[in-house]
C-alpha cells in the first residue's frame, strides 16, 4: 500500500493528544500521515495515522526489551460531544480491551491506551503482589498464635504442631516477607548499595518497564 506522508513532530514522546491532531488537521480524511515523536530535535519513534470519519487506524512497531520488532495496526473510535456554546468537541474511545472511556490523550507503550489503563496496569503488576505477599506472612504468623505485625518476634512453634510444620512455615513466611516490600522500597535500597554488574532484566521485570515508560512519558 503505498503511503501518503505528512510529516510532523510532537515533543510529548509517545503521546497522542487529540487536539494536536485535530489541529493539525490529521483527523480529516486525507490518507495516511505520519507523526514523528522528537527529543532534543531527535526523531524516537513515528506513528502512521489513516483518519476516516468515525475512527483513526494506528499503525506503528514497537518492541519489547529483548524481542522482535512487532507491527501494530488496529482502529481507535472517535466520540463527538457539543458544546455548550456551539461547535463540537472530539475524544478518543480507549482502545484498550473492556475500557472505551472518553479520552483527549492516549499514552503508547505496546498499544496506545488512556492514562486510567496504564495505572491499572502498573497497580496490578507491580503493586498488588507486594500487598499479596506481605497478607501471606500475616496469614502464616496469626495462624502460629502470633499477633500478623511484622514489626513483633517471629511467633515459636504452637503446642502440638511438628517441628517440620512449623519450619515449612517459617520457610513460606520468610519468602513471603522478602517479596512484601514495596517498589519504592528497591528504588531506595538501590540508591544505597554499590552498582551491579549488568545482568539481564527478566522478562517480567522488562514488561513492567515498558508499562512505566508508556505511563509516565
Ligand atoms: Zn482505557
Amino acid at each position: 500500500m503505498g503511503r501518503y506522508s505528512t510529516r510532523d513532530t510532537t515533543s510529548s514522546y509517545r503521546q497522542l493528544d487529540i487536539r494536536v491532531l485535530q489541529r493539525k488537521g490529521f483527523l480529516r480524511p486525507r490518507g495516511w500521515v505520519s507523526l514523528y515523536w522528537s527529543v532534543n530535535g531527535e526523531v524516537v519513534g513515528s506513528i502512521q495515522i489513516l483518519a476516516a470519519s468515525d475512527r483513526v487506524i494506528l499503525s506503528y512497531r514497537h518492541q519489547r526489551y529483548a524481542e522482535d520488532w512487532k507491527s501494530e495496526e488496529y482502529s481507535v473510535l472517535l466520540n463527538r460531544t457539543r458544546c455548550n456554546y456551539g461547535g463540537e468537541r472530539i475524544w478518543f474511545l480507549c482502545p484498550a480491551r473492556g475500557c472505551s472511556r472518553r479520552v483527549a490523550v492516549l499514552y503508547g507503550g505496546s498499544i496506545f491506551a488512556c492514562r486510567h489503563c496504564y495505572q491499572l496496569a502498573y497497580e496490578t503488576q507491580r503493586e498488588a503482589p507486594h500487598s499479596r505477599a506481605l497478607r501471606r506472612v500475616q496469614n502464616i504468623r496469626m495462624k502460629l498464635g502470633g499477633s500478623g505485625s511484622l514489626a513483633d518476634d517471629f511467633p515459636g512453634r504452637p503446642k502440638g504442631m511438628h517441628w517440620r510444620t512449623y519450619n515449612r512455615h517459617c520457610m513460606e513466611a520468610e519468602e513471603a516477607q522478602n517479596q512484601s516490600w514495596p517498589p519504592w522500597f528497591y528504588k531506595m535500597l538501590a540508591r544505597s548499595v554499590p552498582a551491579k554488574p549488568f545482568s539481564k532484566p527478566t522478562q517480567s521485570e522488562a514488561a513492567n518497564r515498558m508499562k512505566t515508560q508508556g505511563s509516565t512519558s
